[in-house]
């Protein structure tokens, strides 16, 4: 794939987590930048046009989460963020400022290159594509220009909320969704604070597309910031 020898930008103050992450990634055929503070990576984003960012939330001269407000304003670089565990609102506002996904330290290597290679794919297609006509994750396909899902053999009837809710994951394969983002996208900005709607109707769709609705492999629970579409089942 093209993202070998990418450029990726590691924010991170802490020089143990640095070294891992430079020392994984160089080792998978990336080149590695780093910066310690958010003036540094703002200087090496200009300077050197990275292809994807790796940024902890918290950093000596600033946040992550303003940071990633600021670089949205002029850049649509990929942005990971690193997050330690039970931060759950920080996560959820890096997304909804714009990060792409987010990875709860410690994290595995596997989990890092999994995590960037969704985020690279998506940048290199962002916005849906016209030419996509089917998505199809292990049993489940969903026929884009007939508006039709099966699951196997079997036609599943879904309701139209039901649909563009799975048509928004399908297109966002593998990437975390905040409630925010999933109510602005199928219900609308106006709908941004009614988590309950979410909620209620995953659990409708899920009863549909999923094999076992109580152990949810395809559509899974991101605790405390949303959903994800798993795109390897
Ligand atoms: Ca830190």
């Amino acid at each position: 794939m093209s993202e070998l020898g990418a450029v990726i930008l590691v924010v991170e103050d802490e020089p143990q987590m640095r070294k891992f992450i430079r020392a994984s990634l160089t080792s998978h055929g990336y080149r590695v930048l780093e910066a310690e503070r958010a003036s540094e990576a703002v200087m090496m984003l200009t300077s050197h046009n990275p292809e994807m960012v790796l940024l902890d939330l918290g950093l000596p001269d600033g946040d992550g989460i303003d940071l990633t407000k600021q670089l949205r304003e002029w850049s649509r670089v990929p942005i990971i963020v690193l997050s330690a565990r039970g931060r759950e609102d920080d996560k959820v506002a890096a997304l909804d400022a714009g990060a792409d996904d987010y990875l709860t330290k410690p994290f595995g290597v596997n989990e890092l290159l999994a995590r960037m290679r969704v985020a690279l794919r998506h940048a290199q297609s962002r916005g849906a594509d016209p030419s996509v006509q089917t998505f199809e994750f292990g049993e489940l396909k969903i026929d884009l220009v007939r508006r039709e899902v099966f699951r196997g053999e079997e036609e599943l009837h879904l309701t139209p909320t039901e649909y563009k809710l799975l048509v928004l994951f399908a297109q966002n394969a593998g990437k975390v969704l905040t409630h925010r983002q999933i109510l602005k996208e199928v219900w609308g900005p106006a709908y941004a604070a009614q988590t309950h709607y979410v909620r209620v109707h995953m659990a409708e769709l899920r009863k549909k597309v999923e094999v076992d609705p109580s152990h949810p492999k395809l559509l899974v629970t991101e605790p405390g910031v949303g959903y994800r579409l798993r795109d390897r089942v």
